[in-house]
């Protein structure tokens, strides 16, 4: 059982003394080459586990960040701005924790601040934080909203998710063309059906 700890709705990874090493993954990624019946010592073949390797540590980055500290930086002096802050159409990469495959998409985020707002950039980093994780789309979605209401504290807040699922469009079912759509409506989103149909309509 990994310890986790849960802080926000947020989950804080296990601990870096009980994570495997780069070897031991390096290793794992020669047992699967060598299980699909090719020899890993072939030419073509030497770098790969290492290539892997790196490779999931990219998609995979978003365990060593914490995304409450990225928001952490606010600004008030906004002159009583009380209008929606819509940030569209922000692609990412993810990965499904039932097949490892990559699900690819696009976030919507808007909110109504109430006295303060944050860094654009920042985020577009959280909802990297969370899709460079094992993920299911529900969860991202409803992880990237919690947090970003709970640290900037909104009048209101939306998150859209649209994304295309590699494990049933390129594998599996194969239904390409298909994208899953997911959302989180948290304060004034959620109570004021105005407000979500104006957010629903930039998103559309
Ligand atoms: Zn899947």
């Amino acid at each position: 059982m990994n310890p986790k700890v849960h802080i926000l709705n947020r989950e804080v990874p296990q601990p870096e003394t009980q994570r495997p090493s780069r070897a031991e993954v390096e290793a794992a990624v020669r047992t699967i080459i060598r299980w699909t019946g090719e020899d890993p010592d072939r030419n073509g073949l030497v770098e790969t586990p290492a290539r892997v390797t790196r490779s999931l540590e990219e998609s995979f980055s978003g365990y060593g960040q914490d995304p409450a500290e990225i928001l952490e930086k606010t600004f008030e002096e906004i002159e009583g701005y009380d209008e929606m802050i819509v940030l569209r159409d922000i692609r990412f990469e993810s990965h499904c924790e039932h097949h490892i495959a990559p699900i690819i998409g696009r976030a919507w985020v808007a909110y109504i601040p109430d006295g303060r707002v944050v860094g654009i950039s920042k985020l577009a980093r959280v909802i990297d934080v969370y899709a460079k994780r094992l993920q299911i789309q529900e969860r991202m979605t409803a992880q990237i909203a919690n947090t970003i209401n709970d640290v900037l504290k909104p009048r209101g807040l939306g998150v859209i998710i649209k994304a295309t699922h590699h494990c049933m469009t390129t594998r599996g079912v194969h239904k390409p063309g298909t994208d899953l759509v997911t959302s989180r409506m948290l304060g004034c989103f959620r109570d004021s059906t105005l407000t979500r149909r104006e957010f629903l309509g930039m998103a559309a």
